[in-house]
């Protein structure tokens, strides 16, 4: 067992369920070797051959295999490629490898060399053998529980200041329910407006959103019509609020980060466990984070009692840590202390572990399931 494999099964815990591995250059090299004398024994052609084949089909064997190929057209295949690649140095050779593979990925860390490999593609969090954690799936920075496509739905959409003024300034029009913002001040001062969608073209009062049919003094003449659609955008608008609110609070909390080491680095004592106490409080907030973002897709049929539950729990905990962070000057550096402050940081660990799990369960055994038309549908 190498060195880094013993670190890693120390991380076991935090790495949850791990199948992947981070590999330096020389086992990159090794894998690819291997992967090619596998392939040249079926086909029974030389290395650099198997090597242009899974250059073609990148480094994908199954994939190879499945094409059904005799040595023969095997070889006819690679020639037509031999003009295209141009892999003969070690490191570019194994830069294609990670590059093309879809089980493997540089580790995005600047100073790293190591690169990631999976068991399966769709893989979510890694954690490089340099501490740099990611996204294997989206590149992104770890974002467990969300599922990557909900993420991203949510970041296109997280346009909470624009969608209140539309909403909130707009009046939709009476008889196709197009959202309406007239900017003509003349328009105003009459009370008239054109609803702006081309197959309507309804006329109708800013004033009192009726059609404007004929006459139209006094709008007190005039009965308010129920617009149900702009009912429900309202409502729909105040529930992204809450959740974009419980997003936002979180993030203020990441965003201490900073702060908070330093604060840490400027003690007499030099007391590391506060470092790593406080690297495990960043991720809760993360957790918690990412946890709105899901809840907020999550089908409201769909049971999420446990989940919620284990995240008040993640929640306390981590703002009573917090807390301890806030007011540093009190802690003192005794035993009982570190003690304390250690246990704190393990009991919130535990539970957003716990949390994590409960979310990859459910998903995993098909009881929850996630609307992107959640969002606000204009
Ligand atoms: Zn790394
Ligand atoms: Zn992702
Ligand atoms: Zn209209
Ligand atoms: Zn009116």
């Amino acid at each position: 067992m190498s060195q880094n494999d013993c670190q890693e099964h120390e991380n076991e815990e935090k790495d949850y369920g791990k199948d992947y591995r981070s590999l330096n250059a020389e086992q990159l090299e090794s894998k690819l070797k291997t992967l090619i004398s596998n392939v040249a024994v079926i086909f029974e052609l030389s290395d650099e051959q198997c090597l242009k084949l899974l250059q073609k089909y990148n480094y994908d064997k199954e994939r190879l295999l499945e094409e059904g190929y005799s040595g023969e057209d095997a070889l006819k295949s690679v020639e037509d490629v031999s003009q295209t690649s141009e892999h003969n140095d070690r490191q570019a050779m194994i830069n294609d490898y990670v590059t093309k593979s879809r089980y493997l990925k540089w580790c995005p860390n600047g100073g790293c060399t190591r690169a990631i490999e999976v068991d399966y593609a769709d893989i979510r969090t890694v954690r490089c053998s340099c501490q740099m954690e990611f996204c294997f799936s989206c590149d992104r920075g770890p974002h467990d529980p969300v599922p990557c496509d909900l993420l991203s739905h949510w970041l296109e959409n997280n346009q909470r200041d624009s969608l209140e003024k539309i909403i909130f300034e707009s009046k939709p029009c009476p008889k196709c329910g197009h959202l309406i913002q007239p900017d003509d001040k003349e328009d105003m001062k009459t009370g008239s407006v054109w609803c702006l969608n081309e197959e309507c073209r309804q006329q109708f009062c800013w004033y009192c959103g009726v059609e404007w049919v004929g006459e139209h003094y006094d709008c007190e003449d005039f009965e308010l019509p129920l617009n149900e659609k702009h009912e429900k955008l309202v409502s729909d608008f105040k529930r992204y609020s809450r959740y974009h609110e419980l997003f936002t609070t979180q993030k203020e909390n990441l965003e201490m980060e900073e702060a908070l080491r330093e604060k840490i680095e400027s003690r007499e004592t030099k007391t590391q466990y506060l470092q790593e106490t406080l690297s495990k409080l960043l991720d809760c907030f993360r957790t918690l984070m990412y946890s709105y973002v899901l809840e907020f897709y999550l089908n409201e049929k769909c049971n999420a009692n446990i989940f919620k539950q284990i995240r008040e729990d993640l929640q306390t905990d981590s703002a009573k840590l917090l807390e301890k962070f806030l007011k540093l000057e009190e802690v003192d550096d005794s035993i009982e202390t570190k003690k304390i402050v250690q246990e704190m940081g393990e009991s919130a660990v535990k539970k957003r572990i716990n949390l994590l799990k409960n979310c990859a369960e459910e998903i995993k055994n098909d009881n929850w399931t996630f609307d992107e038309h959640k969002f606000i549908e204009m």
